[in-house]
Formats: structure tokens, C-alpha cells, sequence
């Protein structure tokens, strides 16, 4: 068993080009997979494929070009939906990324539906592009924004949650995966908790989209946004999903062409879901390999994927422990592959600065999450975070690096 599973890893290594290189002198490790994943061979072919063969503007043209290009974006449409599982492919846009969804929500739907005194519940583990966008919500409707509390393993407090919600509550909006700690969050439970005071949710799945399974209807949150580049896609493109009911009663996001079906000085008339939340020329190369992503992640499988991941972190968990002045934040019982630590004693810069000069690519300091580094008091972390293609050797290659660097220090 372990052998099948350490061939294929091997041969999913293969397919990532920029994994085979030495960096500082040392073979490159990379574990800061939850800024944003390698890409895969197959995607880099669609993006050049594209450039080479059928690269026209979509749409509008009657070109075969133009025809090539706008069925090549709409496939990607097509596998994205069924990748989310929405009950629709118009319930996808193209966005720039998980931001971008966040913010079309909360500026087109939001600014819309939102009165002074309305609520919006987030939580404590938000990256700060689940945070940001509804304070700018705040300041232009009088909106009041509530936090859910975590315990000290980096979990949402369900209680404290059920709490806030009230008749008040219009928006909620959480994570389904922390980037910081990597805790799954129960967002099944806590849509339905927030429908049962009728308000709508938003799920930010840009960690959930490489290592887990997302079903729209199954869970059926309102919104979801993610971004394709960390799920081995190019960057710059991301999807949102959103119930057709609710994308129809919104405001456009942004005006120009594309999201509109007639146009004069007088009066504009919009465009059917998604293109009236698409204006302009999007970026299509990128959202034609993104399809290549997909396909990827569903060629590999997510059990598989579970599998993997899951054996990297009971490995890191294993063999970082006993480096001297670990401190490990993040217990959840549900968690990727995710390690964010610090070591007593040595800023998590430094510690970042001394794995590169060993060819390891460690993310360091808040993770775009300030509000769960105050509420632990620190500063930032080091966080390493596994992918697909990462190994266990790779993980002890890591703790050498880092009892090394403690005994340096310690000098
Ligand atoms: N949400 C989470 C949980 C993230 O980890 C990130 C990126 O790190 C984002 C949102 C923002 O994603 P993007 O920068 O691709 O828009």
C-alpha cells in the first residue's frame, strides 16, 4: 500500500517542472502551498496551448478563433460547476480570485440589502479578505459586524456562534479551511444555523478547494468564492458560486462591456447571469487552464489527496514536536495539512531565512489573519503547508534544517 502510494506521489512530482531544482544549493522544498500551489505541466500546456491555437477575445466575435476561445472559457464554466456541484453552470463567475468573489458579494449583494443595525458574523480564524471587505460593507451601510469566537486549539466556539445569530443577522461569512491553522470548519452546520434565522452565507473555500471536496448544494451555502492558483491553477482567476435566485437580485458589481444587454445615454439594461457580473474582457487564458486544474485535482482524486495529506501531517506532527522550544498553533480535530509553528527564542523571520539558505520555502509572519495573531499574541508564525506532491522525506529533511537552526541560535 505504501509503496502504490509512494509511486504515485512520485509520479505527480513529475509533473510539476519547478519542483526540480536546487535552490541556495539545495533541492527545493516546497511547503508554502497555501499562499499559492506549483502548477502542473498540464496546466502550463493549456496556458500556452491557448496562446499559440486560439487566442481572440470571447463572445462577441464570429470568428473560429473567437468561437474556439469562448468555448474553451465556457468549458471551463461547465467543469467548474460541475467541480462545486452547483445545480447551474450560470451560478459560476469568473472572478480574479477568492477577493474578488468576497467583495463582489458584499458590494453587490451588501450594499444592496443592507440596512443600518444589520448584522454580519464572521469569525476570528477570517483571512483578512473575509474581514476587510465587510468593514468597507460597515462604513457605507451602518452594518454592525460580529466575531465567533475560537478555543485555544483554533476552533470555531458552535455555542458562542449560535449566540450572535439573531433576526438581525443577514451575512455570514466563513471560512471553510483556516489558511493560519488549517482547521476544517463545520460549515454545513453553520449555514443551515444561519438560514434558520434567514441569512445568507458566504463560504470562503480557497483552502478548501486543493485538499477537500466541495458540494454547493450539499452544504448549501448561498455564496462560495476560491481562487484557482491555490489549487494548482494559474493565478489571477477564481470562481464564485452564487444561488441563481440571489445573483439575479443583485446589483452589478462593475459596468462595461459585456455585462450588458442594451445600452444608451439614457438607460443601460444588464446582461443575464454570470456575464452581468463580467465586465470587461476577462482574463480568458487563465481561466482555460484553470480547467486543467480541475481535471488534475479530479484525476487525482480527493480521497486519494486525503489520504496523502493526512499522512504528511501525522508525520509532521511526529517529527517537529521534539524540536527544543516548539510551540505548535492549531489543534483542531479536523485539519489539513497545515503546520504553523514558532520556536521559543527565534523570531519566525529569521527561522524563514535560514530554511531558504537550506532550499525550504516556509511562509512567516500573520498570514493575511492579524485579528488570530493578536488573539494568540503573537507576532506571526512559521507555517509549512503540504501539497500533494510534497513527502515525508521532505518533512524530515525540514526538522533537520530546524535543529539545526536552534543550535545555532542557541550558540
Ligand atoms: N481566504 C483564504 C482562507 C486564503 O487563504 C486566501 C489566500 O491566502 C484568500 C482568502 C485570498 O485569496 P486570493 O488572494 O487568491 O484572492
Amino acid at each position: 500500500m505504501s509503496t502504490a502510494v509512494s509511486t504515485s506521489v512520485e509520479q505527480i512530482r513529475k509533473e510539476f517542472p519547478v519542483l526540480h531544482q536546487e535552490v541556495n544549493g539545495k533541492p527545493l522544498i516546497y511547503f508554502d502551498n497555501a499562499a499559492t500551489a506549483q502548477k502542473p505541466k498540464a496546466v502550463l500546456d493549456a496556458l500556452s496551448y491557448y496562446y499559440e491555437h486560439d487566442n481572440a477575445n470571447i463572445h462577441r466575435g464570429i470568428h473560429t478563433l473567437a468561437e474556439r476561445a469562448t468555448s474553451a472559457y465556457e468549458d471551463t464554466r461547465k467543469a467548474t460547476s460541475r467541480f462545486v456541484n452547483s445545480n447551474e453552470v450560470e451560478e459560476i463567475i469568473f472572478t480574479k480570485g477568492t477577493t474578488e468573489g468576497i467583495n463582489l458579494v458584499a458590494q453587490a449583494y451588501g450594499r444592496k440589502f443592507l440596512k443600518p443595525g444589520d448584522e454580519i458574523i464572521i469569525s476570528h480564524l477570517e483571512h483578512h479578505s473575509n474581514i476587510v471587505p465587510w468593514q468597507i460593507l460597515r462604513e457605507q451601510t451602518g452594518a454592525v459586524i460580529k466575531v465567533i469566537p475560537i478555543n485555544d486549539k483554533g476552533e470555531l466556539i458552535i455555542d458562542a456562534y449560535r449566540e450572535l445569530l439573531s433576526g438581525k443577522t443577514k451575512i455570514v461569512a466563513v471560512n471553510y479551511i483556516s489558511n493560519s491553522l488549517g482547521t476544517v470548519n463545520p460549515v454545513k452546520e453553520i449555514i443551515a444555523m444561519a438560514h434558520e434565522v434567514g441569512a445568507v452565507t458566504l463560504i470562503d473555500a480557497a483552502q478548501a478547494a486543493p485538499h477537500h471536496p466541495i458540494d454547493v448544494q450539499g452544504i448549501d451555502c448561498d455564496f462560495l468564492a476560491f481562487s484557482a492558483h491555490k489549487m494548482y491553477g494559474p493565478t489571477g482567476v477564481g470562481a464564485l458560486y452564487g444561488k441563481r435566485r440571489l445573483l439575479e437580485s443583485m446589483d452589478p458589481y462593475q459596468g462595461g462591456g459585456e455585462m450588458i444587454k442594451d445600452v444608451t445615454f439614457e438607460k443601460t439594461t444588464y446582461n443575464e447571469i454570470p456575464y452581468k457580473f463580467e465586465a470587461g474582457t476577462p482574463n480568458i487564458a487563465d481561466v482555460v487552464a484553470f480547467k486543467a486544474a480541475i481535471d488534475f485535482i479530479e484525476s487525482i482524486g480527493y480521497s486519494f489527496i486525503h489520504e496523502h495529506e493526512e499522512r504528511l501531517l501525522n508525520h509532521a506532527n511526529k517529527v517537529l514536536m521534539d524540536i527544543p522550544g516548539m510551540t505548535p498553533f492549531g489543534q483542531a480535530r479536523e485539519k489539513t495539512s497545515v503546520f504553523s509553528f514558532n520556536i521559543e527564542g527565534i523570531h519566525p523571520f529569521d527561522i524563514g531565512m535560514w530554511l531558504d539558505a537550506k532550499g525550504i520555502a516556509v511562509r512567516t509572519g500573520h498570514h493575511c489573519t492579524q485579528p488570530l495573531m493578536d488573539w494568540f499574541k503573537i507576532e506571526g508564525t512559521v507555517r509549512a503547508s503540504m501539497a500533494i506532491y510534497n513527502t515525508t522525506d521532505e518533512l524530515d529533511t525540514f526538522a533537520a534544517a530546524l535543529k539545526d537552526i536552534v543550535k545555532k541560535f542557541k550558540k
